[in-house]
C-alpha cells in the first residue's frame, strides 16, 4: 500500500519516534464533514522535542501538513500526498494560567477548553472560544472568531515549530493577522501559544459562554456533519445573505446541502463525499457571482488531491 512504502522508505530515520504512525489514514474519521479520503500517512508526536525529531527526519521533499481537529476542512477523495501532522491531546493539549489574566495553551486543547480555564481564573475575553468547536492550533491559523471578538485580539505570543524542526517564537504582529487568516509562514507548525484577557466577574463571564451556546443552539446547525461557515463574509454583507438571494439556501448536490437553518453552512447530510461538497460551494459561488456580482471565498480549507475525472472547478469554470 502506498502509505507503508512511505513508512519503509524512510525506515531507521523515524523507527526511534515515540508518536503514532498510522499509513493511509482515513480522514473522514477526523474531519468535522465525515468526508474525505486517505492521508498517504498520519503522524501523532508524543510532544514537541519528537515532533521536532520527526521534522528533522522527513526529507523536505516529502509533503506535508497539519491539522488541528477538522472542523474546518474539507478533504477531496483523492487523499493527501505526504504527511498530515496532528497533534495529540497529550502532548499539546494542556491549558494553565500563567498569570492574574494571562494563559497558556498547547496546540491541541479544544477552544472550549481555553474558555473553561479562563472562566475558572476569571479571566474575560475568552467567552467566544465556548462556541467554536476547534483546538489552538487552529483557531490560531485562522484566526478564529465569534461574537465580536477574534484570536487576534487576546493572542501575546505563539511557539512553532518549522519544517526543519526549529523553534520560532512569534509575537501578535508576526502572525499577520486578518479576518479568519494569519499571513504567518504557512509551512510552520504552531505548538502552543500564550493569551492576554481581562479580569471579569465569574458570573458575567458564565452568562457571556451561556448567551454564545443559546445563540448558536438557535441559528447554526451544530449537530450536523459541517465544517462551520462555508465562505468568508464579503465586505459590507454577510455571505450568507447572498447566497440566499442566490436561491441556494437548501440547495443540495449528492449527498451535501447548504444547510436550510444557517445557509453559509454546508452540510453533508450522510453520504457526501469531497467532490459532493466541493461542487455545491463552487455552484453556490458561480450563482452568487452571477446574481450579485460578488466572488465569495471559501473559509474552510480544502486539502487533497481530486479522484481522478472528479476535478471541481473555482466558479464551475464560469467566465470571470
Ligand atoms: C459547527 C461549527 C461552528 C463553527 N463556528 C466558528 C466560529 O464561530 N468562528 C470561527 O472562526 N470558526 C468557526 N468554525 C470553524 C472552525 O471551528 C475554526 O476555524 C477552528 O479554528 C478550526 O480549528 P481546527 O482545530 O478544527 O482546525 P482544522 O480545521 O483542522 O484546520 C484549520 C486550519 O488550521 C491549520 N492548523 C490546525 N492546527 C494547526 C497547528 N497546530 N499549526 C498550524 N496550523 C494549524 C490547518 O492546517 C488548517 O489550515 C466552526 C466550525 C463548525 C464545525
Amino acid at each position: 500500500m502506498r502509505g507503508q512504502a512511505l513508512i519503509d522508505k524512510l525506515g531507521d530515520r523515524i523507527a526511534g519516534l515515540r508518536g503514532r504512525i498510522t499509513p493511509n489514514a482515513e480522514m473522514d474519521k477526523i474531519t468535522w464533514f465525515r468526508a474525505g479520503g486517505l492521508a498517504e500517512a498520519l503522524f501523532q508526536p508524543a510532544d514537541e522535542e519528537d515532533l521536532a525529531e520527526f521534522l528533522r527526519a522527513v526529507p523536505e521533499d516529502v509533503p506535508l501538513m497539519v491539522v488541528g481537529v477538522g472542523s474546518n476542512l474539507l478533504v477531496r477523495d483523492g487523499g493527501i500526498a505526504g504527511f498530515v501532522v496532528r497533534l495529540s491531546a497529550k502532548g499539546f493539549g494542556e491549558a494553565e494560567v500563567i498569570g492574574p489574566t494571562s494563559i497558556k495553551a498547547g496546540a491541541a486543547t479544544p477552544d472550549k477548553r481555553v474558555a473553561a480555564v479562563a472562566y475558572e481564573a476569571g479571566i474575560g475575553g475568552f467567552h467566544f472560544y465556548h462556541g467554536i468547536p476547534g483546538a489552538v492550533g487552529g483557531a490560531l491559523r485562522m484566526n478564529a472568531g465569534a461574537n465580536g471578538v477574534e484570536t487576534r485580539e487576546r493572542v501575546v505570543e505563539v511557539r512553532a515549530l518549522d519544517r526543519k524542526g526549529n523553534v520560532h517564537t512569534l509575537s501578535n504582529a508576526d502572525m499577520g493577522y486578518a479576518y479568519r487568516h494569519s499571513s504567518a509562514p504557512s509551512g510552520l507548525i504552531f505548538t502552543s501559544a500564550t493569551f492576554e484577557g481581562t479580569l471579569q466577574d465569574q458570573a458575567e463571564i458564565k452568562a457571556a459562554m451561556d448567551a454564545v451556546q443559546n445563540h448558536r443552539e438557535t441559528v447554526q446547525p451544530i449537530r450536523e456533519k459541517t465544517g462551520g461557515s462555508t465562505f468568508k463574509n464579503p465586505e459590507g454583507t454577510s455571505a450568507w445573505r447572498e447566497i440566499d438571494k442566490a436561491g441556494c439556501r437548501g440547495l443540495m448536490i449528492g449527498g451535501a446541502q447548504m444547510s436550510p437553518m444557517h445557509c453559509n453552512f454546508m452540510i453533508n447530510t450522510g453520504t457526501a463525499t469531497g467532490y459532493d461538497l466541493e461542487y455545491l460551494g463552487e455552484t453556490v459561488r458561480a450563482r452568487v457571482l452571477e446574481h450579485s456580482g460578488i466572488r465569495l471565498q471559501w473559509e474552510i480549507k480544502r486539502l487533497g488531491d481530486f479522484r481522478q475525472g472528479h476535478a471541481v472547478q473555482e466558479f464551475l469554470g464560469q467566465l470571470l
